[in-house]
């Protein structure tokens, strides 16, 4: 067969917009050269439906190792009794743990997506709000804190079968406790998606939703740092409370269902590859590399929020405890749209995002969010936030000034010539 040059071509062209560019979308990060070579490794030709030691096919000695490895490195991080690292993504392990655990038109609660939600938590453009029934709770007008006392409100009236905390725009922590009690008080299950901040929890640098949540999923490729995939875990394995029962007779536990919620439930073939590529990243978020990088992040974040805030930027909360923020741009005049695409053609690459009580479309929105976890694999340090927000600022401030965008794109460009990425690759 002929090489591609035609792809591998476009591929080098994406490696060189990865180097000279500043990636500071919040969900982005760059994986170990090792966790991008098990990616592209010879598992990917392996078919191996079902779980390790109990599969539909034959060959899966060597694909079980590496996925008992990644279930039971993932189960270390987080000291966890139950974890299925078979989910391709966020939104499929969120896919498979509501059909585990609820039925069509069952009530579920979770933060607005306007608010710093997630779609896979009852948006009606997503299954979870086409399938369930979607109420939501928000954060607040004042301080931008996630409003406990309506989302207790609202369970006591919605009396929700799941309560779903966790957010993909939010740089707060949470207070699981307290969502819990009202969980047991109106019997609904508690479930943290933890995609965003969970690199964090895993080094205790914010609170762990494992000692509160029934259920707890993530994506692999944002702070963890891993290859694009998702995974479910349970604190501690229960016995399901619907009453279902296996060919013998034995009550099903909770990791019965939720296994079956993934395969045959919701996918077919997991993507081996991809679970090596997993067990590769939970082993090196167990090193103490991992725990430097994981403090250096939210030092990064709380200096990038400083030089903002000094520069007269509105950052959602006030603040950021994890690794990201939400600025809202009302005050400078320019909005989420327009600011995603002038830092784009300076090569700094930004979502735009709607702010809690927008007043603008989520496809113009007043916002954007900014996080640090991809600046700082690369290398960078509390003292180069500086530049970054000058940066962004000079941007801004001057939208419709090609010169200027230009002349930050080259010091964009020359300052992410001293982070080198991926050396190796030539
Ligand atoms: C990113 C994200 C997901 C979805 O992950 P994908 O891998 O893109 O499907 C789910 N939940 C939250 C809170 C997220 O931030």
């Amino acid at each position: 067969m002929q090489r591609d040059t035609l792809v591998f071509d476009i591929i080098q062209k994406e490696l060189q917009r990865q180097r000279h560019g500043l990636e500071l979308i919040a969900s982005e990060n760059f994986t170990s050269l090792q966790v991008m070579q098990a990616t592209g490794c010879v598992m990917t030709n392996k078919y191996a439906e079902g779980y390790p030691g109990r599969r539909y096919y034959g060959g899966c000695e060597f694909v079980d190792q590496t996925e008992q490895l990644a279930i039971e490195r993932l189960k270390q991080i987080f000291g966890c009794e139950y974890a299925n690292v078979q989910p391709h993504s966020g939104a499929q392990a969120n896919g498979a743990l509501l059909l585990a655990i609820l039925q069509p038109g069952d009530p579920i609660l979770g933060l607005d997506l306007s608010m710093g939600g997630h779609l896979t938590h009852g948006s009606p453009v997503n299954f979870s709000g086409k399938i369930y029934q979607p109420h939501f709770y928000g954060v607040t007008r004042e301080e931008g804190l996630v409003d406990y006392e309506m989302l207790e409100a609202q369970a006591r009236k919605v009396k929700p079968k799941l309560i779903i905390c966790g957010a993909s725009a939010y740089s707060r922590d949470w207070d699981y406790a307290r969502i819990r009690r009202v969980a047991d008080e109106v019997g609904a299950f508690l479930f943290c998606d933890m995609a965003h901040p969970a690199g964090l929890i895993a080094k205790n640098l914010l609170s762990s939703p494992f000692e509160h949540c029934h259920f707890v999923t993530s994506t692999t490729h944002k702070t963890l740092r891993g290859p694009r995939g998702g995974v479910i875990m349970m604190k501690k394995d229960f016995e399901n409370p619907f009453g279902l029962k296996d060919a013998k007779g034995n009550i099903r536990m909770m990791s019965n269902l939720i296994d079956m919620a993934v395969f045959p439930g919701t996918q077919g073939g997991p993507l081996e590859h991809v679970i090596a590529a997993k067990a590769i990243a939970f082993g090196e978020i167990l090193s103490d590399e991992f725990t430097d990088y994981a403090r250096q992040i939210v030092s990064n974040a709380q200096a990038m929020a400083g030089a903002f805030v000094a520069k007269g930027y509105q950052i959602i909360s006030g603040g950021t405890e994890n690794h990201l923020m939400l600025i809202d741009l009302r005050n400078k005049n320019i909005t989420g749209k327009k600011a995603e695409q002038v830092l784009n053609n300076a090569d700094i690459t930004i979502n735009k995002n709607m702010v809690p009580y927008d007043d603008k479309s989520a496809f113009v929105t007043s916002g954007i969010r900014v996080g640090v976890p991809a600046i700082t694999t690369r290398g960078m340090k509390e003292e180069h936030m500086q530049f970054v927000v000058n940066a962004i600022d000079n941007v801004l401030m001057n939208a419709d000034d090609e010169n200027t965008i230009a002349t930050v794109r080259k010091s964009v460009n020359e300052f992410m010539n001293s982070f080198p990425l991926y050396p190796e690759l030539g």
